[in-house]
């Protein structure tokens, strides 16, 4: 008889940010569960009826910068009709007892991240994503240069209606805001703490256990193997630049993050050049995902060193990078309730199979 899977359940710490810490229980993958079905691919090249097409381009707020040029866009980035934040009044926050507010000042921006309507990450060329990520840069450093009171500029892609994409047509949208996200403070500040006992970066001490660690954890009693981590068994791709990494622990079934491989705080400053190599990551990395999830219905983010004074001594000790999280499943009420995140597959099983996709077989 063929030898039950033993389940895994335990509570893995978040070397960075412990308060986002996952309980990973893969018996639960045994049992049903609600579980987000992939969503049926628009994978039209253009729809009449899409603001975000070619040729309904006064169907959307007015343009803030079209990439190579008007006439024949293949990026644009427009004026959200529905901002979560804007800048069009300005008016001091409150305080008045418990009740405390700030301003909801800010900007949100919509990228339209190529004019064929249904084309998928993995489907782009590599040239067309280093243009992507460009125009990312320019607008976040525009946002940053225009206006001392944007304290973080957050970009992020909802693809699919589990990840909160309401608009089919591929695009990603950029939030200037007047605060700094709890969970990027959180990254900075522990990383910083990190930095200052270990005289090194967190971020690039997981790379090069990553790349280099290998170990074994045996039972004291009987001398059984108990757990065992291979050279490379969180790595799913490895350029000259940057890597992505499966995270020991993963909130989320198929999260993957992309850094780059020699140190660097912000997203800002990195050269042109090493652009092509993140494209090329981040396409190999969604190919894979497709392949092994199939429809994935995902948010990205990028997660950068905040810019202002505060954050000046930060720029050793903070790594940026992009978080990957497909959404396979709905949070319950234990994770609502508990703050921990559930996934049901053990990240070490998901990096291997996101690992064995032969891309020249997609
Ligand atoms: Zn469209
Ligand atoms: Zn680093
Ligand atoms: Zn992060």
């Amino acid at each position: 008889m063929p030898k039950k899977p033993v389940a895994l359940r335990e509570i893995r710490i978040n070397p960075i940010v412990p308060s986002e810490s996952v309980v990973i229980a893969t018996a639960r993958s045994l049992r049903p569960r609600k579980t987000e079905d992939p969503a049926p691919r628009d994978t039209r090249k253009h729809v009449d009826t899409c603001p975000f097409c070619t040729g309904n381009e006064d169907q959307t707020p007015p343009s803030i910068a079209s990439i190579p040029d008007k006439e024949n866009w293949k990026i644009r980035i427009v004026e959200n009709l529905y901002p979560v934040l804007d800048d069009d009044m300005d008016q001091p926050g409150f305080n008045m007892g418990l009740q405390q507010a700030i301003f909801g000042y800010g900007r949100h921006e919509v990228i339209i991240d190529n004019n064929n309507h249904g084309i998928a990450i993995h489907e782009m060329t590599e040239e067309h994503l280093t243009m992507l990520f460009e125009a990312y840069r320019e607008r976040m450093q525009q946002l940053y240069d225009t206006d001392a009171r944007i304290k973080y500029v957050l970009v992020f892609k909802n693809f699919g209606p589990a990840a909160g994409g309401s608009i089919p047509h591929t695009h990603s949208q950029i939030i200037a805001m007047p605060v700094v996200p709890e969970n990027v403070h959180n990254e900075v500040q522990n990383s910083k703490q990190y930095y200052d006992k270990h005289h090194s970066c967190i971020f690039c001490s997981l790379i090069d256990e990553a790349l280099t660690f290998e170990a074994t954890i045996y039972d004291r009693e009987s001398g059984e193997v108990r757990r065992k981590i291979n050279v490379g068994q969180y790595v799913i791709e490895k350029g000259e630049h940057f890597i992505a990494i499966k995270p020991f622990a993963s909130r989320f079934e198929w999260e993957v993050h992309i850094l780059p491989l020699r140190h660097e705080s912000d997203f800002m400053t990195v050269d042109p050049e090493k652009l092509a190599d993140f494209a090329r990551i981040l396409k190999n990395t969604m190919a894979r995902l497709e392949a092994v999830i199939g429809g994935a219905q995902y948010n990205y983010f990028l997660h950068c060193l905040p810019h202002g004074d505060t954050y000046n001594d930060c720029h050793a000790s903070y790594h940026w990078h992009m978080e990957i999280c497909p959404r396979t499943s709905i949070p319950s009420g234990f994770e609502l309730g508990s703050g921990f995140y559930v996934n049901i597959i053990n990240p070490e099983d998901a990096a291997e199979k996101l690992r064995s996709v032969n891309l020249e077989d997609l």
